[in-house]
């Protein structure tokens, strides 16, 4: 947890806390941080509104003035249930009804594990920590907003309501970030991707949560891989090509299922399977969970066949590392063909839930700018120090000068559980990364307990030109699938070695990622970036003049330059006006001054006339700012 997350959960138990003094039969279920807060879930009759906001906030307000110390009281198993039973959990004291999702959550707990408890003056929670050392250390909080949510997430569950809210160390930071909200509202990616014509949602005929790219915004989509496949061939990599589904077998070895089935696609299911079953040593593995064959199928027209005890099941790939993995295993490799890093611009499927949609941030169909990394373990900081140097070089390119990794470590306590159970590799690795991340420089929060199973990850936080913080990218170390799927390499002595193997993705998806460009940029797209990036327009639509933009035009078109042209006869004002709006970047103006003279006048996007050029220096420097992908 970083500092201000911590801030923040702390928040959450100070309204836990000023709810009860108003309602104090008020059942709470789990309290975590959030992107941009914090929220508590609760179970209460009265429904709380933004009218009651005020007066829940009078009692935070009380209870972070009485600046209570948050103390940690370590209890059992049987103590924490009994608490739990007289209704003393998340409560300001004894209640007639037990703390019925407390007490859930402790029973949960396995028997010896270290059980905490925070108090803050009369209020106790159950909770694993860490707080602030005080309720006087929130500075400033306020609360935003509420909706609705199971309890764990399960609709079979109880409906909650969950308070959302937000807190900073000072008034100055918590005013700063609600105007900076204020402007992100101006450039809401789904605003201006409409404005602008950059993707669509079609949630009747292609789906919730599946945007289509328009023409102007796949313009973006395909220079950001242009940008990815240069940067990547420069770098070493390696371009691969995967099918956007595999058998459930690929799923089961990976450990997605069943695990990761809830963000997965439900299975397509095949009774005939090509024959793939014949030559498949482990076919028995997928005939678990035995399925009756599906009602409604017309006979084949071979006739009758036996029918298959149980149909293929076939998953959208929720990620592309086991495709990666199966290349991999696909030729003998020796030390000598490593490090190998494949690439590949990788299409993805996850199955959010539908209240979770929100634009191109939260999707069901990704384009990730994915790459797989086998290398030796001498190998590793060399690599994993050229993965973040290409970050910080896509950093530079897009202007963005606020960053942080976040490094995300492991529980030597959770071996075995929440984290593969290698002690040694953990170490190891965790060092490894910590080290290059030191010696790069690199602004980066170590966070404890919050690795991926399989090794430490890194997660890329940016802030957009309004100071939005986005988590865009990750990177990650994982030394424990590639053995799941038996990959190896013969070593100098012959031996046959697992590989590393690092998982990076610097530019995220394309949804995510220029979803958080829109509005960094505000939709002013840099020249390289723009939908469209030259107009020329006329003064009027004479014929020589209409000649010579055309010949701009074909110049401009020849060097793969997305060049529009207006010979309309409309005033100049409004061709000027109508290019502004649709945001071109550069608009070369064409009189008959400019002809005579072999001259255009350009103007650039919210900034104006820029002068008159000779013909050849203006497309010149067209050229060389979109090679140089200048900002
Ligand atoms: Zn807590
Ligand atoms: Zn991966």
């Amino acid at each position: 947890m970083t500092d201000l997350e911590r801030l923040r959960h702390s928040s959450a138990h100070v309204l836990a806390t000023a709810i009860l003094r108003i309602w104090p039969e008020a059942q709470f279920a789990a309290g975590p941080p959030v992107e941009g807060g914090f929220y508590y879930d609760v179970e209460l009759r009265h429904r709380i509104t933004p009218e009651d906001f005020p007066r829940i906030e009078a009692e935070m307000k009380a209870e972070t003035k009485a600046n209570h110390v948050f103390e940690r009281v370590e209890v059992t198993r049987d103590e924490a249930i009994a608490l739990a039973k007289e209704g003393r959990l998340a409560a300001l004291g004894a209640r007639p009804e037990p703390s019925k999702f407390k007490l859930d959550i402790v029973e949960r707990i396995p028997e010896g594990e270290t059980i905490t408890l925070y108090r803050n003056g009369d209020f106790t929670d159950l909770c694993a920590g860490p707080h602030v050392m005080r309720t006087g250390n929130i500075g400033a909080f306020r609360l935003t907003h509420v909706a609705s949510a199971y309890y764990k997430g399960d609709e079979r569950n109880p409906q909650l309501q969950r308070i959302y809210g937000t807190a900073f160390k000072n008034k100055t930071q918590m005013d700063e970030h609600f105007a900076m909200l204020e402007e992100a509202k101006k450039r809401d990616h789904r605003k201006l991707g409409a404005e602008m014509g950059l993707f669509a949602m079609d949630p009747e005929y292609v789906g919730p949560g599946l945007p289509l790219w328009l023409p102007k915004g796949t313009a973006i989509v395909e220079e950001l891989e242009k940008l990815a496949k240069e940067t990547e061939f420069a770098a070493g990599y390696v371009r691969v090509r995967t099918p956007h589904l595999a058998r459930e077998k690929m799923y089961q070895t990976s450990g997605h299922l069943p695990y990761y089935a809830e963000s997965m696609f439900p299975a397509m299911e095949l009774e005939d399977d090509g024959g793939a079953r014949a030559s498949s040593p482990h076919s028995e593995a997928s005939s678990l969970g035995t399925s009756s064959e599906p009602e409604g199928r017309m006979p084949s027209e071979a006739g009758w066949k036996p029918a298959l005890p149980i149909a293929d099941r076939y998953y959208l790939k929720a990620m592309n590392c086991p495709h990666h993995h199966r290349i991999f295993a696909a030729e003998p490799h020796s030390y000598r063909d490593l490090p190998l890093r494949l690439a590949e611009y990788g299409c993805c499927y996850r199955y959010e839930q539908s209240g979770e949609l929100f634009g191109l941030m939260r999707v069901r169909s990704l384009n990730m700018n994915d790459a797989h990394i086998y290398c030796t373990e001498e190998q590793f900081a060399d690599e994993f120090r050229a993965v973040n140097e290409m970050y910080l070089k896509y950093f530079s390119i897009f202007g963005l000068g606020k960053y942080q990794m976040r490094f995300s470590t492991h529980d030597p306590e959770k071996l075995g559980q929440k984290f593969v159970d290698e002690p040694e590799l953990w170490k190891k690795t965790e060092d490894m990364v910590r080290r290059v991340l030191v010696e790069s420089g690199i602004h980066f929060v170590e966070v404890p307990n919050e690795a991926a199973f399989y090794g430490p990850k890194i997660d890329v936080q940016v802030w957009s030109a309004i100071g939005r913080e986005f988590t865009i990218a990750t990177n990650q170390v994982d030394f424990a699938v590639p053995r799941k799927f038996g990959l190896v390499y013969r070593d100098r002595d012959n031996v046959e070695k697992t590989p590393l193997c690092i998982h990076r993705a610097p530019l995220g998806t394309h949804e995510r990622f220029i979803g958080f460009l829109i509005e960094h940029y505000a939709g002013n797209f840099p020249l390289w970036l723009a939908p469209e990036q030259v107009r020329i327009i006329t003064i009027g639509d004479d014929p020589a003049l209409a000649d010579y933009a055309k010949a701009i035009h074909r110049e401009l078109r020849a060097s793969e330059v997305r060049t529009d042209i207006d010979l309309s006869n409309d005033p100049i004002k409004a061709k000027i006006a109508d290019a502004e709006t649709a945001k071109v970047h550069t608009m070369l103006v064409i009189g008959h001054r400019d002809l005579e003279a072999g001259n255009v006048s350009v103007r650039l996007h919210g900034k104006g006339n820029v002068g008159a050029k000779p013909r050849a220096e203006a497309l010149a420097g067209i050229l060389a700012a979109i090679r140089e992908r200048r900002g």
